[in-house]
């Protein structure tokens, strides 16, 4: 339930109205909008009195929240939400460039790929220090050293890095990771959600290969409840009929996430297709759309790549397209 308040209020009016809706075992969350203050009611909404409460002579109006998800939901939060990481930013008009490997392989390779993705204008570094893999005998990623030589990368080009999470028993090992992935595969992994919850780390949250925009938003509210509320939310393709492209790329879902939530959402044309030639096309419509930014996987030797080369781009690839999709940006910032 939402309570909106008016302007013409007394803090008086505000702490016992907050008092009464606590004795009843709820838990408020206020937002303090530019243009007016709101207050979320979470719980069993049941035991409040609409009419009672929409009498109140400084109350402008009530509504109740059909949707599941609270947190996330955009009528809790009118404003798109502005996730700061490091000295950038996701969302709010920001359009977010993520980049580099599959996954960590080696020093030379995370810090050549860096400076390569800094140079052609990304604002975080992307990489796999923990692998989920289909086959155990595939290369499972250097797991702690990994996220060590991502380390080493970010402090020889400032780059904020991304890495995903596939076990909370390895959280300790994320102190100084930037954003915390949760891959597709653990979208519904509802402990580790709850885990993440806890901590104020912003978290790239991918959507699981066979998961609904409504399943998405409520992964996104188990972190939220918990108290994170950096969240980003990122489109991976789903599974479909079709074998072509690795997944179909869902790009109504951004107009769809835009209505429903304030999250800041980011578009992965990498997994979503798992060619690399469809990338470009796929980026361009992405942030023709309104994404909040891309996450591309890019590899200075793609043919060897011990992880997804196919769909990895080239750093000249790379480049070419950062600023094709700067200049798409700069137009679509200014539509309504
Ligand atoms: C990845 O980003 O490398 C990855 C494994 O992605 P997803 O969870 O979307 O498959
Ligand atoms: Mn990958």
């Amino acid at each position: 339930m939402i309570v909106v308040l008016k302007e013409s209020r007394n803090d008086e009016q505000v702490s016992n109205l907050v008092d009464w809706i606590k004795s009843l075992g709820l838990d408020i969350h206020f937002i303090q909008g530019t243009h007016r203050t709101v207050m979320g009611l979470l719980g069993d909404t049941s035991l409040v009195d609409i009419d009672l409460v929409k009498a109140l002579e400084f109350v402008e109006d009530v509504m109740r929240v059909q949707e599941p998800y609270k947190n996330a939901n955009r009528k809790f939060h009118p404003e798109d939400s502005v996730i700061k990481v490091g000295n950038t930013t996701v969302g709010g008009g920001s359009l977010a460039l993520i980049a580099g490997p599959c996954s960590v392989e080696s020093e030379e390779q995370i810090c050549e790929i860096a400076k390569s993705v800094k140079a052609s204008g990304a604002t975080m570094l992307r990489g796999g220090a923990f692998k989920p893999r289909t086959s155990p005998y595939a290369f499972q990623g250097l797991r702690k050293e990994g996220i060590n030589l991502l380390l080493k990368a970010k402090k020889e080009t400032g780059l904020p890095i991304v890495t995903e999470i596939m076990d909370i028993s390895h959280i300790d090992l994320f102190d100084e990771v930037d954003v915390i992935q949760v891959g597709a595969r653990n979208m519904q992994n509802f402990e580790l959600l709850k885990e993440l919850g806890k901590t104020n780390k912003p978290i790239l949250l991918k959507r699981g290969l066979s998961s609904t925009i409504s399943e998405l938003l409520m992964s996104a509210e188990y972190i939220m409840a918990g108290g994170n509320e950096n969240v980003i939310l990122c489109e991976r393709g789903i599974r479909t009929f079709e074998t072509v492209t690795r997944n179909t790329l869902d790009l109504s879902c951004i107009p769809a996430l835009r209505l429903a939530t304030h999250l800041p959402i980011i578009i992965d044309p990498s997994h979503a297709t798992g060619v690399a030639k469809f990338v470009p096309s796929m980026s361009h419509a992405a942030v023709a759309a309104g994404a909040d930014g891309l996450i591309i996987e890019v590899h200075n030797d793609p043919a060897h790549a011990l992880c997804d080369g196919a769909q990895s781009l080239t750093p000249s690839d790379y480049d070419k397209l950062t600023k094709q999709v700067s200049a798409i940006h700069s137009v679509v910032k200014n539509f309504d």
